[in-house]
């Protein structure tokens, strides 16, 4: 008999369930039939009370009537029915068993999320690693965060997105924003931007579209999609010509300069004019703010990661941060702006497929036995490095070898490149469970869907896109018959064998194995308590220990490498996985909309984000739609090799004429990662979704 954990004590402060802002809020609990009231946290320091739409309708979530509330599975017509927590749990068990026996423990694969709190995080590695003994789990940050932490692990030797707080945006001198459209994805972050701007400050944003970030800044790059890299590398031959370079910093702080100084006096302005668009006029101003500025921040976010380069390309952003002697200085350095809710404690703690708690890694054996010990086993019983998200989706089904798959927070049917082929691996399974709130274009293929606590009903931790480690506190009460993830995991790995490994009745009493689990590891949280984060208001990590402070700048004194200072990489540019061509001339990019978020799996049941933006929209420059003949409201489909997809046309100059642009939070045939392609990055394995070739094949008027 299943039994579900203990229901805390309500608070009426928490975190918004959606980005990395994780801005504080305030709900109101008024009772049972109303609808809760959320306002934004006055007193949280990163958002300082201010949310957006999505913020302050999160609530309507909560007591939604389209809710799950049972668990579901097939029955012999092949409908998803109710059905007893004892009898889904026992069906996915003894089918697990199966899978495992007749193909082995890599036959069952496990996918996380960044929207996990650290706890769920944590468990759901050791569930793969240790009730079901696979080496395939990973997540859907791979599709987010990867490329970022590939390039900053290599060049700093740690990855923490942003290494420095929210704050100190305020006081950069110059700011430039790679790939960001951070007025719409994030907003409340737009307060520290433009009290920067009102200090005299200078803002310069990167990003093919003059999207609402880039209409505020003194200075826009509209730069070819996919040439961030070259860009980079341009700006850094300019300061190299132009003597902007901070010698004695390169000298006492770095390696690795000499190389990249060779392959970068390739970049001329001409050539680099010729591949990003970028006039040589405008890249000097950029340069000569960045330099002779006293504080400068290069930050990027998934317009320049977002690649089959991604890594190269943060590394060439982090090499013009070093060579001007940036990082590491007051209201100064590298950043990058980490996505999903816990996009940062996402990937550090154990279910990326090469990595353990701790940000420890699986392939080397004292990071497996430091974890072992904690667990209580032998460590070479621990799988080995398993595949990346996209690489394990593909091998879904009797063709790729894994046959089982155990969903946790994540709609990969629509949040995949390619996302046809997804949908046809997902069919191909022997199982597929979900885990969530809602259904979603995943859960409409499972056999199992089992109804899990949402945000506002749960404890647990997340660390946000400054290396912040947060509390979510519990403000609302679950429907009755749904469980928590870390109930679900306890019973089935009870139902595996492995009760004894997954006995927690509650998320505070995971956070303490996890903290131990941490200890020593690069993302050290063993210094940090709940009671902690509710008295200082999030700790930043690295927190070794409970007198420890916590973190909040890195790299004042030295990087994580072992000799202390920071390795710089030449990086050169290269083609995208797929470029335009005569067959499909068109460049096509992915983005968001304000009022939704990912794969709009949660915002698209919020009435009032729905009304506002009920379909994905084209968005196509006034030349371009002339030649085909669309105007605002034509219904276009769009074609690359992969697929079709049809979009609402929105006519408007903020784009290049030679791009297309439409968000990915929609499904069926609005789905726009039916388009993007499968190149993937060759250290992080990030997919390809901000360039992929298309054409336009059909225009039909509005309707
Ligand atoms: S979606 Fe992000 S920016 Fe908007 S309220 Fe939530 S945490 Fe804040």
């Amino acid at each position: 008999m299943s039994v579900a954990l203990t229901l805390p004590t309500l608070s009426s402060r928490t975190h918004c369930p959606y980005c990395a802002f994780q801005c504080g809020v305030i709900m109101d609990n008024e009772g049972e039939s109303e609808a809760m009231r959320v306002t934004g946290d006055p007193h949280f320091p990163v958002n300082n009370g201010q949310l957006c739409i999505k913020g302050w309708t999160s609530s309507a979530l909560i007591r939604h009537p389209r809710r799950l509330t049972t668990p579901l599975m097939r029955d012999a017509s092949g409908q998803l029915s109710p059905t007893s927590w004892d009898e889904a749990l026992d069906f996915i068990a003894e089918k697990m068993i199966a899978i495992r026996d007749q193909y082995g423990a890599d036959a069952n694969g496990v996918f996380g999320s960044g929207a996990l709190t650290n706890e769920k995080t944590y468990l759901l590695g050791k569930f793969a690693r240790l009730a079901l003994g696979t080496a395939n789990i990973d997540y859907n940050g791979r599709y987010c965060m990867s490329s970022a932490a590939g390039g900053a692990n290599r060049a700093f030797g740690i990855d923490r997105g942003m290494p420095f707080p929210v704050s100190d945006i305020e006081k950069a001198e110059a700011i430039l924003l790679v790939g960001g459209n951070v007025a719409d994805t994030l907003p409340p972050i737009m307060q520290w931007f433009m009290r920067q701007k009102q200090r005299g400050g200078k803002f310069m944003v990167v990003d093919p579209r003059k999207t609402m970030t880039a209409r505020e800044a003194d200075l826009h790059l509209p730069i070819v999609p996919g040439s961030d890299l070259a860009l980079a590398n341009g700006l850094l031959y300019i300061a190299i010509e132009e003597n902007l370079i901070d010698r004695p910093y390169i000298d006492t702080r770095t390696n690795g300069f000499d190389a990249v100084r060779q392959v970068v006096l390739n970049y001329s302005p001409s050539m680099v004019e010729r591949i990003t668009g970028i006039g040589e006029n405008m890249m000097r101003r950029v340069v000569r703010w960045l330099a002779q500025a006293s504080s400068a921040m290069i930050l990027t976010a998934r317009g320049a990661e977002q690649h089959s380069k991604g890594v190269d390309t943060v590394t060439a952003w982090i090499n013009l941060a070093l060579a001007l002697g940036k990082v590491g200085k007051p209201a100064s350095g590298f950043g990058t702006l980490t996505g999903q809710g816990n996009g940062q404690g996402g990937r550090e703690h154990g279910q990326k497929a090469d990595q353990l708690p701790g940000y420890r890694l699986i392939e080397v054996d004292a990071h497996r036995e430091a974890v072992a010990k904690v667990w209580g086993v032998d460590p070479a019983s621990l799988p080995r490095k398993g595949k990346s998200a996209f690489e394990l989706l593909d091998a879904l089904g009797p063709t790729g070898g894994i046959r089982s798959l155990f969903v946790m927070g994540s709609n990969v049917a629509v949040a995949s490149p390619h996302a046809s082929r997804i949908g046809e691996r997902l069919r191909s399974l022997d199982l597929l469970v979900v885990c969530d709130a809602f259904q979603n274009e995943t859960s409409t293929h499972a056999h199992v869907v089992l109804p899990v606590y949402q945000w506002a009903e749960e404890e647990g931790t997340l660390t946000n896109l400054e290396g912040r480690v947060i509390h979510r506190r519990p403000v609302a009460y679950p429907p009755r018959n749904v469980r928590s993830d870390l109930d679900i995991m306890r019973e089935l790995a009870d139902r595996l064998g492995h009760g004894e490994k997954f006995a927690f009745h509650s998320p505070a009493e995971v956070f303490e194995e996890f903290r131990r689990a941490t200890a020593g590891g690069v993302a050290d949280y063993s210094g940090i308590t709940y009671a902690r984060l509710d008295r200082e208001d999030g700790v930043f990590w690295p927190c070794p220990s409970e007198d420890h402070p916590g973190t909040p700048r890195l790299f004042q004194d030295r990087f994580q490498h072992a000799d202390g200072r920071a390795k710089m990489t030449a990086v050169e540019h290269r083609a995208a996985g797929e470029e335009p061509d005569d067959a499909y001339p068109l460049w096509f990019t992915t983005g968001r909309y304000k009022e939704h978020y990912n794969s709009g799996a949660q915002t698209r049941f919020v009435d009032r984000l729905d009304k506002l933006k009920p379909s994905a929209k084209l968005t196509i420059h006034p030349q371009l739609a002339k030649r085909h003949g669309i105007v605002n409201g034509s219904r276009v489909t769009v074609e690359s090799r992969r697929g079709r997809a049809e979009f609402v046309a929105e006519v408007d100059a903020s784009i290049r004429v030679d791009t297309l642009f439409a968000p990915f939070h929609y499904g069926g045939t609005q789905c726009a990662n039916v388009l993007t392609g499968t190149a993937l990055d060759p250290i992080s394995r990030m997919p390809e979704f901000k360039v992929s070739a298309v054409r336009i094949v059909n225009v039909r008027p509005g309707a």
